[in-house]
C-alpha cells in the first residue's frame, strides 16, 4: 500500500493509474476506521482495479461548537486496517495542503439541505461538497463509496455528482451495526457506559417506526410521534430530530407512498448520534435507489 501525503505525489500516482486504464474506487473517510469503513473498502475492492482511501478530518464541515479538535484519530491503526483491506493508496493530506490560501469560491448546497443534519448543522454540507469536489478532482475515481449511515450525505453527494457532471458512479452501502443494532461510528467512543447500554434503543426506535408502516400506518406524524416516545422512554438522550421524508429528495410527505427515510439524531452527553432506516411504502427494506 502506498501512503501518500502530498497532492503532487497523489497526482503522479493517479496519472499512472489512468494511463494504465485502471478503474479507481474511492472511499473518502475521516479515519478512526471501523467495520463500516471496511465494508466500503471491500465493496470498492470487488468492483475496481485500484482502491484509494482518503483520511482527512475536514475542518470545513465542523461547526464552531462541534468536535473537530477532539475528533478521534489513530493513524497507525488506520494504516493497518487499510492495508488489511488491500487498499492500493492511502491519501493523508494536511489541512494546509487542502486549504492553502484564503479561498475565493464557496460551494453552497441549496437543495436536500434544509432538513435533518443540514438544518441543524449550518454549513456542514457546504464543507462536505467542497472537500469532495477537491478529492474527486484529485483521485479521478470511476466509482465512489458512501455509507447510508449518513444518508443525507449520500443524497447531497448524489446531487453534487449530477449537478457538476462528475463522471463518477456513487455506490451507496448499507449501514454496518454492532451485534446489538447500534450503528458503527467513530463517535461511539464518546459514549459513557450507561449511554452505550441505551444506544441500541435508537435503532430499535427506527425499527418500531418501520413496524407501524408494515402494519399499515401511512401517516408520517403518527410514526414520528411513536419513534419520539420510544427514544424518550428508553434513553436519557435529548432528541435533536426525528423526521420522515421522501428519499433521496428529502421532501416532507403527508402520506407514505414511495421510498422514504425515517431518520433521527440524539444528543448524549458527549456525542450526537445519528441513524436512519430507508424503506418502501409498505415498510420493506429493498435496495436504495438514488438518481441525481
Ligand atoms: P466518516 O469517516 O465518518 O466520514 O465516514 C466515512 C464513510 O464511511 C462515509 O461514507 C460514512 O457514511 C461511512 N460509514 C460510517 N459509518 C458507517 C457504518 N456504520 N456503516 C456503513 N458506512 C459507514
Amino acid at each position: 500500500m502506498d501512503v501518500v501525503r502530498s497532492i503532487q505525489a497523489l497526482n503522479e500516482q493517479v496519472k499512472a493509474y489512468k494511463q494504465q486504464g485502471k478503474a479507481i474506487g474511492f472511499v473518502p473517510t475521516m479515519g478512526f476506521l471501523h467495520d463500516g469503513h471496511q465494508r466500503l473498502m471491500k465493496k470498492a475492492r470487488e468492483q475496481n482495479d485500484i482502491v484509494i482511501v482518503s483520511i482527512f478530518v475536514n475542518p470545513l464541515q465542523f461547526g464552531p461548537n462541534e468536535d473537530y479538535d477532539r475528533y478521534p484519530r489513530d493513524e497507525e491503526r488506520d494504516k493497518k486496517v487499510a492495508e488489511s483491506e488491500n487498499v492500493n493508496l492511502l491519501f493523508l493530506p494536511t489541512v494546509e495542503d487542502m486549504y492553502p490560501n484564503d479561498s475565493s469560491i464557496n460551494l453552497q448546497v441549496v437543495s436536500r439541505n434544509e432538513v435533518l443534519c443540514g438544518k441543524r448543522r449550518p454549513g456542514h454540507f457546504d464543507g462536505v461538497v467542497t472537500v469532495l469536489t477537491k478529492l474527486f478532482h484529485l483521485t479521478q475515481p470511476t466509482r465512489c463509496y458512501f455509507g447510508l449511515k449518513d444518508a443525507q450525505q449520500v443524497a447531497v453527494v448524489d446531487s453534487l455528482i449530477h449537478d457538476f457532471n462528475f463522471p463518477i458512479e456513487i455506490v451507496p452501502v448499507s449501514t454496518v451495526r454492532e451485534a446489538d443494532g447500534l450503528a458503527k461510528s467513530s463517535r461511539n467512543v464518546y459514549l459513557s457506559e450507561q449511554e452505550r447500554a441505551e444506544a441500541p434503543s435508537l435503532y430499535q426506535s427506527l425499527e418500531a417506526g418501520r413496524k407501524l408502516v408494515i402494519d399499515g400506518e401511512r401517516n408520517p406524524v403518527t410514526i414520528v410521534k411513536g419513534v419520539e416516545r420510544f427514544i424518550q422512554s428508553h434513553t436519557h438522550g435529548k432528541i435533536d430530530y426525528v423526521e420522515l421524508l421522501s428519499y433521496p429528495d428529502l421532501k416532507p410527505v403527508d402520506y407514505i407512498d414511495g421510498q422514504v427515510i425515517l431518520a433521527i439524531a440524539v444528543f448524549f452527553e458527549h456525542a450526537r448520534l445519528i441513524d436512519n432506516v430507508i424503506f418502501q411504502r409498505e415498510g420493506s427494506k429493498t435496495d436504495v435507489t438514488l438518481g441525481g
